[in-house]
């Protein structure tokens, strides 16, 4: 092949994978927290804060072990990263989870005023960012949250899917 890229692949993306090793190696340690969920019988997703690079959140769900109907790996790791951090303002911080948050996760992310958010499997039955509402771009929130999606998917859909498979 000539060395010099036509037009067409020069325009076409570099790659069709935004994301760096920085981030696939934050979301395995989100995977990490997923698979942790499992040793108490909880549905597995994880969830890790990062802010200027250091990781000051990383939770997993905790519905069941704590019987507490808010008890999402999102909500926890929200919790842990103010307390860390001092405020619970969290605009630059970025939150990696595995599963695309669900409508009071998705709220409690704008009203700490998350950064960015990247999420891995997409949740078609109750996923509050793209899926069944899209409460993160709203132009009527006055925060929005920055939003990538599809990082480590498979994987992450794959830990649920097992778990689901388990219960039948
Ligand atoms: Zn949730």
């Amino acid at each position: 092949m000539g060395s010099n890229p036509t037009p067409s692949a020069m325009s076409a993306p570099v790659s069709d994978d935004p994301f760096d090793p920085a981030d696939v190696d934050t979301m395995r340690l989100a995977l990490d927290e997923a698979r942790a969920a499992l040793a108490h019988h909880d549905v597995p997703v994880g969830a890790v804060i990062v802010h200027d690079g250091v990781v000051v959140a990383a939770r997993h769900n905790e519905r069941e072990h704590a019987n507490d109907p808010v008890a999402h790996a999102e909500v926890l790791a929200l919790r842990d990263a103010a307390v860390h951090l001092g405020q619970w303002r969290l605009d630059e911080c970025t939150m990696y989870v595995t599963l695309e948050p669900c409508a009071m996760c998705a709220g409690a992310m704008v009203n700490a005023r998350l950064g960015w958010l990247v999420y891995g499997a997409t949740d078609p039955k109750a996923g509050a960012v793209d899926s069944v509402f899209r409460l993160l771009d709203g132009d009527r929130l006055n925060h929005r949250v920055e939003c990538s999606s599809g990082l480590l998917e498979a994987e992450s859909a794959e830990v649920l899917r097992a778990f689901f498979r388990a219960r039948r």
